[in-house]
């Protein structure tokens, strides 16, 4: 082989390197937990503190209906009981029963308005708790398929390295040297095939006398566009 051609087969190498490179970077940014679900996470977190604090006050509710229900209890027990007979105690008395009736038929709308916000707010909570888990069950099964894809291509890595390193043996220092610093100036792509008469890195149209040098492979023959080194196919 040329020394062209042991350059362009050592950037085909290359290239594939950096691609395993690339997605393996790309990988360990998708292990990470997308934001629905840390989103998600939260909300069912604040719509379960909501249903609490909606259990809560039910709680709190119903232990003074029955803390009101005793007291009424308590008093109509007096006013039937023959013990009170002054007038004025007896008015009072059943003004007394009658404000309890009240305020109980008040807590009891409460109530019934808090049972009803607690079942809209249970519900959201577990909506929203089936989807977080759903999410999370997806994103479990992702994981496991990057986890694959990483050992393959790890794999790929070490399969592909020492064909590099072997590509880099057989080329002379001076060569390298010249190919490495194009390859760092032209976004990683020394070499331009040249396919049709058309360097394959920048499309530009190439010269007929510059084709007929590149095609001899005595020397290495620049893209007159591009700057890269142009390989005949
Ligand atoms: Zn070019």
């Amino acid at each position: 082989m040329s020394t062209v051609d042991d350059l362009a087969a050592l950037q085909e190498v290359e290239l594939a390197l950096a691609r395993v490179a690339a997605r393996l970077q790309e990988i360990q940014s998708l292990y990470a937990e997308p934001e629905p679900i840390i989103h998600g996470r939260a909300q069912s977190l604040r719509l379960h503190g909501e249903l609490e604090d909606r259990r809560r006050l039910l709680r709190g509710l119903e232990d003074e209906t029955t803390a009101v229900r005793n007291k009424r209890e308590s008093g109509q027990q007096r006013l039937y009981s023959g013990a009170v007979t002054n007038p004025r105690e007896l008015a009072s008395l059943e003004a007394e029963a009658e404000a309890l009736g009240r305020r109980l038929r008040q807590l009891e709308d409460q109530e019934l308005e808090l049972m009803l916000e607690i079942e809209a707010a249970g519900q959201a909570y577990h909506e929203a708790t089936a989807e977080l888990k759903s999410l999370e069950e997806e994103h479990t099964a992702l994981r496991e398929r990057l986890h694959h894809e990483e050992a393959e291509l790890e794999q790929e890595r070490a399969r592909l390295e020492p064909q590099a390193e072997q590509q880099r043996s057989r080329l002379a220092e001076a060569v390298l040297t010249r190919y490495d610093s194009l390859k760092a100036r032209k976004g990683g792509r020394a070499i331009g095939a040249l396919r049709r008469g058309s360097c394959g890195a920048c499309g530009v149209q190439v010269p007929t006398n510059v084709i007929q040098k590149a095609d001899q492979r005595q020397e290495l023959v620049p893209c007159p566009s591009c700057g890269r080194i142009l390989a005949p196919e």
